[in-house]
């Protein structure tokens, strides 16, 4: 017997996480410049970080000998006042995908299950199996999350249910009244953990106030994160809402520095910083059209997104995705979300969204398998 027999069976099942491809990784392998290639893999702002995070995280390093607070009371009160909570209703992660873990870890464990959509973030069946509960994946309907069906799937034995709105990587939205419907409905036993990574890059006409939703329903946890529209995934902070009682329970499994004083720093300046989310939404509207109406040019199909990336259907992906690398453009591939046709691009400045579209057409000119409408080139 040696040590790796000791590990559970169920960790021994996990599937690691597959990441995007870094750009100095690229580089290396084709002795390419940095400088020209365009990542567009991993849904990161276009815009770089915010002058004001920059400066304040700058100030911060010189405290660096000491330990964070522990209790983040700064981002907190930041969160508090820019999105009307009382900081008790507020758990802080080392990126939301921390705050993801720290519900399974408190709620799940053996003989316990996770209800999640099939094409639904990765994040959601790494977390449950990591704690040996069971992880019910729900048929989507059109690529999106099916309310009824995942409603259906909830056992007696289910803890959590996780959403992602939109959803990530198909980009498909739930509207508030059929969410806030789907919420009431779940059994008050049951934690709703709504992931709204991307609600930053919402149009007006779509948004909805799930914070308000916090005082009808205490199973409720919403997730956000300053990776995205904030710009700052390095930095890795992200923030959980929820019910006092359910806050207090994250803690007790948080490690006690998850997020680091630089990180700290740079997110109260974020938080006060709000057209720089003006300008991330901005750009992003831009650049959706450009992607898309290039992609539909191409006859390529799309699944429209309210997001800051769109997946479409290629044909050959894997083998697209190369021959993109090889133009210097970095995309993400999807088959491990069950969609291997498919490949996601975010959305990054007009240049690169330039670059990305063109090596496109570059690269499926006349190869083989190819899936377009017919109606582009
Ligand atoms: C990018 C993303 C996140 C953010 O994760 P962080 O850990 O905050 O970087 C969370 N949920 C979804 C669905 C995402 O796509």
């Amino acid at each position: 017997m040696s040590v790796e027999d000791r590990a559970p069976a169920h960790v021994k099942a996990i599937a690691p996480y597959q990441p995007g491809k870094p750009i100095s990784d690229l580089a290396r392998e084709l002795g390419l410049d940095e400088a020209g290639i365009v990542k567009l893999a991993s849904n990161e702002n276009p815009l770089g970080v915010s002058p004001a995070a920059l400066d304040a995280m700058t100030r911060a390093l010189a405290d660096v000998t000491r330990y964070p607070d522990g209790n983040g009371f700064e981002v907190k009160s930041a969160i508090s006042s820019r999105f009307g909570v009382d900081p008790a209703q507020v758990v802080l992660g080392n990126g939301s995908n921390d705050v993801l873990e720290l519900a399974a870890r408190a709620f799940l464990l053996p003989g316990t299950s996770a209800v999640y959509a099939q094409h639904a973030f990765a994040v959601y069946p790494l977390v449950t199996q990591a704690t040996g509960a069971h992880g019910i994946e729900v048929p989507a309907r059109d690529f999106g999350h099916d309310l009824d069906a995942m409603l259906a799937a909830i056992r007696p034995d289910t803890r959590i249910v996780f959403l992602a709105n939109p959803n990530n990587p198909t980009g498909t939205f739930i509207e508030g009244a059929a969410l806030e419907r789907f919420i009431a409905a779940v059994p008050d036993d049951v934690l709703v953990v709504l992931d709204e990574a991307y609600t930053d890059y919402l149009p007006s006409a779509l948004r909805y106030d799930s914070i308000a939703w916090l005082a009808r329903h205490p199973n409720l946890m919403v997730s956000r994160t300053l990776a995205k529209a904030y710009g700052l995934a390095g930095l890795r902070v992200g923030f959980g809402l929820a019910a006092p009682l359910v806050i207090d329970l994250l803690n007790r499994v948080r490690q006690p520095f998850n997020v680091n004083s630089i990180a700290q720093a740079g997110a109260v300046a974020v938080l006060n910083d709000p057209s720089f989310l003006e300008r991330s939404f901005e750009v992003n509207l831009a650049g959706m059209k450009q992607v898309t109406e290039g992609l539909s040019a191409l006859g390529f199909e799309y699944i429209p997104s309210c997001a800051n990336f769109v997946s479409f259907r290629v044909g050959p992906a894997a083998r697209v995705f190369d021959l993109l690398l090889k133009q210097g453009v970095i995309v993400r591939p999807i088959a491990g979300y069950g969609m291997p046709e498919y490949l996601r691009v975010s959305i990054g400045t007009a240049d690169e969204n330039r670059r990305f579209l063109e090596a496109l057409r570059t690269v499926t000119a006349g190869l083989p398998g190819v899936r377009t409408t017919g109606t582009g080139r």
